[in-house]
């Protein structure tokens, strides 16, 4: 089955009960048992929920995976993947990463004993140098929050097999349209469904999805036992988005690709970081991974302060200044304030994060349209 139709019809059936043919919100706690342990599958609605459960099988679909694993946000989902691991165990992340995902591992599972590294990706021999005989696990974002860096997914797989450590893709940025990790060798997919999966910015939701049954095993134990699952309503609404996923995120990706071209032409821009253009470091990876080039864009401005960045920020029309991605409105924002503020200024700036870069999420709206709110904002 092709991506289009899968997004349409995998994993979902009319529901069984009336006919419906949309996924009901199955609004309820508990489920009436027939007799003591004779039940429909159902128990009770943090361990299963029929709206939960045809979500869970349509992720596990699109990224090619046997298993989905929903939670209450994104970083719910890291949470419970951290929770595989025990004290003392060595996790190997990339050093260009989503804000949140740096501070749940610093600061809790960092308090909980296990030990992180964080590395420039990029350059596959710094992960080498990195492993240690504690080494259980290598976190890669791609493409990376907010600079647009491309790690190549088979080739640390590859070197991940060797060392019997498992792989972990954070597949917000691209979502399953553009690139399925799984394929490539990675273990375990999560995602922020709060971005491209949902599209519409109107829920908070995270997934995993995994081959492996062992591993699936572990993380539905620790769904239930930890219990930040998501309400049925929030997974009807991703249900919803996955339907037009592939045609909001091409829109996007070619909106992306016209914005990148116009930013980099213009004279108030120092560096445009965008993985479509054939001199980006990572181009030829992303073509080989990805469908299309994704649409974040990150720009740096000649006039490298915040106040010549707060200037651009609050003279757009269209692009609204907020956090987030991945919903059909195109987002402007500041990670050294915004997404990043968590990270500490030396480390931000070691990745690039200087204090006039500005990150665009590009939506769905008139290419024409947006550039001209662009160049309006730039004067
Ligand atoms: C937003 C985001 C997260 C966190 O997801 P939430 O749904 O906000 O908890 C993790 N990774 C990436 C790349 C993100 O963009």
């Amino acid at each position: 089955m092709k991506f289009a139709t899968k997004v349409i019809h995998a994993g979902i059936e009319p529901d069984s009960s009336s006919g419906a043919i949309m996924t009901p919100i199955f609004q309820t706690s508990t489920y009436v048992q027939d007799a003591p342990g004779v039940h429909k599958g159902f128990e009770y609605a943090r361990t299963h929920n029929p709206t939960r459960h045809t979500l869970q099988n349509q992720l596990a679909v699109l990224e090619n995976g046997n298993y989905g694993v929903c939670f209450a946000s994104g970083l719910a989902a890291t949470d419970a993947i951290a929770k595989l691991f025990s004290s003392g165990d060595h996790i190997i992340s990339c050093n260009d990463l989503y804000g949140g995902t740096y501070r749940i591992f610093t600061k809790i599972f960092g308090k909980l004993g296990l030990d992180f590294s964080f590395v420039d990706m990029t350059n596959i021999s710094n992960i080498e140098q990195a492993i240690t005989n504690k080494t259980k696990l290598i976190w890669i974002e791609t493409p990376t929050n907010p600079m647009l860096n491309i790690v190549d997914i088979a080739a640390v797989c590859a070197l991940a097999k060797k060392n019997q450590i498992l792989v972990c893709v954070d597949n917000t940025f691209a979502s399953p349209f553009l690139q399925t990790p799984l394929d490539l060798g990675a273990d375990i997919v999560v995602h922020s469904a709060t971005k491209y999966l949902g599209g519409h910015s109107d829920v908070i939701h995270g997934a995993v999805v995994v081959k492996d049954k062992a591993l699936a095993d572990q993380l539905y134990f620790i769904q239930n036992a930890c219990g930040a699952v998501p309400g049925p309503q929030d997974c009807f609404l991703i249900l919803r988005g996955i339907k037009t996923l592939h045609i909001r995120v091409q829109r996007a990706c070619e909106n992306a690709e016209k914005i990148a071209a116009f930013l980099k032409a213009h004279p108030k821009i120092q560096t445009v970081n965008y993985p479509g253009f054939t001199e980006h470091p990572g181009h030829e990876i992303a073509k080989k991974q990805m469908k299309y080039f994704g649409a974040m864009i990150s720009f740096s401005l000649k006039e490298d302060n915040i106040e010549a960045a707060n200037k651009v920020l609050s003279s757009t029309q269209l692009f609204s200044l907020a956090e987030s991605l991945g919903g059909v409105e195109s987002l402007i924002g500041h990670p050294a304030t915004m997404t990043h503020a968590s990270i500490p200024f030396e480390e931000r700036k070691k990745t690039g994060v200087v204090d006039s870069l500005i990150r665009l999420s590009i939506g769905i709206e008139d290419a024409d349209d947006l550039i001209a709110d662009l160049a309006q904002a730039l004067q």
